[in-house]
């Protein structure tokens, strides 16, 4: 395990020239009052690695999680910070007709303790779902629950999350991390469904190996979460650039709804671009595949526009809902995925403080 937590740090490692690019990037989006949109869109890729490498910054990400629920702007992506608060979030997404995924927001603990609080913590809302009535499952990360102590123990807790919810006719689905956790993962994702068959597994477009992972997934007869992926990884192991990734995530989901044509996946669609979302429908059309045969994932308080369109084309939607205290690399990640969301947060900063 000493291995794994070694490659990732490599995996994040920031060197000196990236760390000065970055200061000269800070240094034009504070002094550069000029950056419109377009030129905003233009600095893309610049701008989603400086937002990764303020992700390391504990000074940055402690000033964002003392100011991010107090004006709000963390709520658009995260349900709030306690169980109650996700509960009631969910309870109001149930009402609209969506499913929801309940995720308890952290990674990589440290000790046992701690890992078999977390499992704790998954337990208590798989009750509480289950008490009301809450259309979905919860969504674990294998990280919090001490795949970085012991493989072993990762397992063991994970099992006892998914029997639970067994017991209570209820799903669970496993989150996908950086890719020095996938085959651990995957291992743990397969002991785990073929006991209790009530298992669920992201799995991330831009590797190359996800093609034959699907295919070696197929006798568990698993529900499948399609994303694009949204770690940096380099090219030796994931495809770069968005074309490319698209092409990948385009060609597995014809191949997830082709299989569940024939019963192999339940395979849900997990994206914000329509394009993907299209060719879904398209395809799950084309091949006469029932519309309660797949269904589209989507995140809390992202592109609730597409969210309300899969909802009136009669698909199954879940969302995606995230809370806790631990919220921050979350929140940062989603803003590095789409930059423009800085603005929604700066706005949100400064017409807040100023009110
Ligand atoms: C339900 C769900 C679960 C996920 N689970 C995992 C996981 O377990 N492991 C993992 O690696 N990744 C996971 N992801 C994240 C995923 O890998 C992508 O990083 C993320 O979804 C962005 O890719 P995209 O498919 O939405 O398309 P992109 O090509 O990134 O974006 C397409 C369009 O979507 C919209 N959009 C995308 N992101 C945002 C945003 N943050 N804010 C506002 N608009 C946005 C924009 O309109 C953008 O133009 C999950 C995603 C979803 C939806």
């Amino acid at each position: 395990m000493c291995e794994l937590r070694s490659v990732k740090e490599r995996q994040v490692r920031i060197d000196g020239a990236e760390s000065a690019t970055y200061s000269l990037t800070a240094a034009a989006l504070l002094c550069g009052g000029g950056f419109g949109a377009n030129r905003w869109f233009g600095h893309d890729m610049l701008i989603r690695n400086f937002i990764f490498w303020l992700s390391s910054k504990r000074g940055v990400t402690n000033a964002i999680a003392r100011r991010g629920m107090k004006y709000g702007f963390a709520r658009r992506f995260v349900a709030g910070e306690t169980l109650a608060e996700a509960l009631t979030a969910s309870d109001e997404l149930c009402r609209a007709g969506r499913h929801v995924s309940l995720n308890h927001l952290g990674e990589n603990v440290t000790t046992e303790a701690a890992a078999r609080e977390v499992c704790a913590s998954y337990l208590e809302m798989t009750e509480q779902m289950h008490a009301k009535n809450l259309a979905g499952n919860i969504s674990i990360k294998l990280t919090q629950l001490g795949l970085d102590l012991s493989k072993e123990l990762c397992g063991a807790l994970t099992l006892s999350i998914a029997k639970r919810a067994a017991e209570l006719g209820r799903t669970i689905e496993m989150d996908m991390e950086g890719s020095v956790y996938t085959d651990a993962t995957l291992d743990i994702f397969e002991s785990t469904q073929r006991e209790t068959g009530n298992c669920g597994l992201a799995i991330q477009a831009y590797l190359h190996r996800t093609e034959k992972d699907i295919q070696r997934l197929a006798p568990l007869r698993p529900k499948i979460r399609l994303v694009k992926g949204a770690y940096r990884e380099p090219a030796n192991i994931a495809v770069q650039g968005k074309p490319a990734v698209d092409a990948n995530y385009r060609k597995l989901t014809t191949l997830l709804l082709e299989g569940a044509t024939r019963g192999l996946y339940f395979p849900a669609i997990a994206s914000h671009d329509p394009f993907m979302v299209t060719h879904a429908q398209s395809e799950a059309a084309r091949l006469g595949l029932p519309k309660d045969k797949y269904e589209l994932q989507m995140i809390y308080g992202i592109r609730r526009d597409l969210q309300q369109q899969a909802r009136d084309a009669g698909n199954i939607l879940q969302v995606y809902v995230p809370f806790g205290t631990d919220w921050c690399p979350y929140f940062m990640r989603r803003l590095s995925e789409r930059p423009a969301n800085c603005w929604f947060v700066l706005r949100s900063l400064v017409a807040e403080s100023s009110s």
